[in-house]
């Protein structure tokens, strides 16, 4: 279903470029009723027609589970976009079935496998933003945006997406390849971890290369990046040359870390991940 290959990052699943214009998002003070889409998330499956197409209607095709209300997010192709969580107790409509979106292989369409990753999202951040960070308080919509405001302190807070580094690093030849206990057999990937206070990307490269594998690297670019939204990362892509050091693996956070010569590379990443984009850019140069 997804593409071989892709003409920049910006066109990886999960990124609005994927969603050819169908999408325009808007905030739930926005929804206007009448027919639409629904965005049926039920776990990490997104639950579609037998056809593959989204089910329509103005009211979803399932009866409300307590205490859920749909979620206007947008319009798709100009109707209404609305999201609902469905308990996994309540099982699969009849005429539906799920796709999972974070599956390796996925059979949805890009711009749907990318609607439903952005659907999910938005329902973390529902989940996870009903009490106020610093006081507990409940919190509000703020109208016209994703934001939450406490209604006891007035403390604001907006969409939380995680920043996270990925690198590739190379030498003349090879890459270094890590891999973490739990990953399928023989799957090699990139180091990544996530920002931490006071540094820049690149900084957090360095670090993390150094962390978990021992070596330094230098050179350090930026290609790309890909929202990841399992359940609300963004991944910022980048390459760095190799400057010295033996490798030494930080057993806490990976099982292992090799070179591979670029003609004999392992088992690699899902096409779907910026992991294999970055890699794939610089095992063809
Ligand atoms: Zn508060």
């Amino acid at each position: 279903m997804l593409p071989e290959h892709y003409p920049s990052s910006d066109h990886l699943p999960f990124n609005s470029s994927c969603l050819a214009g169908r999408f325009q998002p808007e905030s739930p003070d926005r929804a206007s009723g009448g027919a639409g889409v629904w965005l049926l998330l039920r776990g990490g499956e997104l639950l579609v027609e037998a056809t593959g197409a989204l089910p329509r209607g103005i009211a979803p095709p399932v009866p409300l589970p307590d205490g859920r209300t749909p979620l206007h997010i947008g319009r798709w192709d100009g109707s209404p976009c609305r999201v609902l969580a469905l308990p996994k107790e309540l099982g699969i409509p009849s005429g539906l079935h799920g796709e999972n979106l974070s599956a390796v292989e996925p059979q949805l369409p890009i711009e749907l496998l990318t609607l439903g990753g952005i659907a999910g999202q938005i329902l973390h951040w529902q989940r996870t933003s009903r009490h106020c960070p610093r006081c507990g308080g409940a919190t509000i919509a703020v109208s016209g945006s994703w934001g939450r405001a406490c209604g006891a302190c007035g403390y604001e807070h907006f969409p939380h997406i995680h920043p996270c580094v990925i690198v590739v690093i190379r030498r003349p030849g090879e890459l270094l390849l890590a891999r973490k206990a739990g990953w399928p057999v023989g799957r090699y990937g990139l180091v990544a971890g996530f920002l931490d206070f006071g540094e820049s990307l690149e900084e957090a490269v360095v670090r993390e290369v150094r962390e978990e594998t021992g070596v330094e690297v230098t050179d350090v670019r930026y290609v790309g990046s890909q929202c990841w939204p399992f359940p609300s990362q963004l991944m910022a892509g980048f390459t760095a040359a190799y400057a010295g050091g033996e490798i030494r693996v930080d057993t806490t956070e990976l099982e292992d870390a090799r070179w591979f010569s670029l003609d004999a590379l392992p088992n690699l990443p899902p096409k779907r991940s910026i992991a294999r984009f970055l890699i794939d850019q610089h095992s063809r140069d």
